[in-house]
């Protein structure tokens, strides 16, 4: 039995802001535990909470950046909950009245272009953190996160394997860094994501049970578990069985997911609104300033490569997917208008080198004057293609530019006409069998003769240069007969 997935994910963004939400303590990751705590934040009696600016307007800007309308009326509402990292039994949050909802986020599949739709994002506060004892008979709190800005991005079920949850993901966090509100760093914990999975036999209406995802710590994670949950939800109906309503944990260790609830005990949370923080108006004119100073996001970017640059929709998809890289790019045309061949190196050479290593574009010491340096190298036929790999990979992890790494190894590609033709000529002696192939009309056998010639200058040689000479030789000779 064939079954369609339906995947909903809810992400919770730190927001990075100087202070809290709601209090004048330091907003940061990694301080001395329980220093960044004060009266508003551990929501002690008597103590008023005051909405932080920048917090408000970051997280605006990410709910126009994601497509949502913006409430013109929000409130805050107390969540009612008893847990130890949550000393005043309840979290700041938003209930029938978020900050922003319906929206939406264009992802690129292996179908084309679909559009994910954003269901609400609003904002709450984090709670503290528990830290268990190695021995594991104590645990800890540390109170430091506890009022730290958060957003919650919900989003429909509208995501139908796990391989487009990691898209999602990925270009969701590319959004986040193009606006520069937020570290995502998952692990530091500022960017977590739980899921929602059901299965439906294919071609059925409505949803399937879901089951709650949780413990996600990376992407690949998110898809794994993800991948996991599907095959064992399929199994389950597969022979007949019923999906039990719970929250699974992923056990990143064994690669499984384990229970760690079901519904029965799920949280029945209280909400009521907050006294203190009740309706905010958010003026048109703020959230019409804000907009306006929303930078080019991703598929703008995108659209405007393609357009301009006359560039694949998927090459420009991968070069603005992040924001150093489409920087890059940008000033390398500047310095060197063959925005196509420059592409061509960065989705190549540069990508592969990127996966090899593990790294991401901001890591990597390379300036777009060196880029394009080895680019005209390339152009101007003193490297080969081939060469020019090996270049670009010392380049990348020396700091050397490639003209001086090219002197060093005697990388020169000879584009010297005599130079070639007379090693094309010994090259035809030695191989009479395939040159006589080539006379009788298997002209593949150019490519093998291409490669000799190619071995024996030790790649150093113009390979089209080096056809060129063959086939003169040869058609000379074809006529001598
Ligand atoms: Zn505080």
């Amino acid at each position: 039995m064939k079954y369609t997935t339906i995947i909903g994910l809810e992400i919770h963004l730190q927001i990075s802001t100087r202070t809290k939400a709601f209090c004048s303590c330091e907003n940061g990751f990694g301080k001395e535990p329980n220093t960044s705590v004060c009266p508003v934040c551990l929501g002690m009696p008597g103590s008023l909470p005051v909405l932080n600016r920048q917090y408000l307007y970051r997280a605006v800007k990410t709910a126009l950046a994601l497509n949502c309308e913006v409430a013109r009326r929000m409130k805050f509402d107390r969540k009612n909950y008893f847990y130890p990292d949550l000393p005043k039994n309840y979290q700041i949050s938003q209930y029938d009245m978020p900050l922003s909802q319906n929206g939406f986020l264009e992802i690129m599949t292996t179908g084309g272009i679909k559009k994910i739709g954003i269901t609400r994002a609003h904002m709450e506060e984090d709670a503290g953190k528990l830290i268990h004892d190695e021995g594991g008979s104590s645990s800890f709190i540390d109170l430091n996160r506890a009022g730290t800005p958060l957003l919650e991005i919900v989003s429909e079920p509208d995501i139908s394997s796990p391989d487009e949850a990691y898209t999602y993901l990925k270009t969701l966090k590319s959004v986040l860094e193009y606006l520069d509100v937020s570290d995502c760093n998952m692990e530091e914990g500022s960017l977590r994501c739980d899921a929602n999975i059901s299965l439906m036999p294919a071609g059925e209406k409505g949803l399937g049970t879901k089951v709650e995802l949780k413990n996600m710590n990376s992407f690949k994670a998110i898809r794994q578990g993800l991948e996991y949950e599907q095959d064992r939800q399929a199994k389950i109906l597969s022979s007949g069985g019923v999906i039990v309503q719970q929250t699974r944990l992923w056990n990143e260790k064994k690669k499984i997911t384990e229970l760690m609830r079901t519904k029965e005990e799920a949280h029945d949370y209280r909400y009521f609104p907050d006294p203190d923080l009740n309706d905010f108006i958010i003026e048109r004119d703020t959230v019409l300033m804000l907009k306006k100073s929303l930078p080019e996001m991703p598929r703008a970017k995108m659209n405007r490569f393609v357009k301009e640059y006359n560039l694949s929709e998927y090459d420009a998809c991968l070069l603005t997917s992040d924001r150093r890289m489409a920087d890059f790019m940008e000033e390398s045309v500047k310095l060197y208008p063959k925005p196509k061949v420059i592409a061509n190196w960065l989705t190549g050479g540069v990508q592969a080198y990127l996966n090899e290593h593990n790294c991401r574009f901001s890591q990597i010491a390379i300036n777009a004057g060196m880029f394009v340096d080895m680019i005209r190298l390339i152009d101007s036929k003193l490297i080969s293609n081939n060469m020019a790999k090996d270049v670009l990979e010392e380049m990348i992890s020396s700091g050397v530019p490639a003209k001086d790494i090219v002197k060093k190894k005697g990388f020169l590609q000879i584009t010297d006409k005599t130079a070639i033709e007379s090693i094309a000529a010994d090259v035809l002696q030695s191989n009479p069998k395939v040159k006589e192939d080539y006379l009788s009309g298997k002209k593949n056998a150019l490519g093998f003769l291409i490669g000799q010639i190619m071995k024996k200058s030790q790649g150093k040689a113009d390979p089209v240069m080096a056809g060129q000479a063959l086939k003169k030789l040869l058609e000379a000779g074809h006529e001598g007969v």
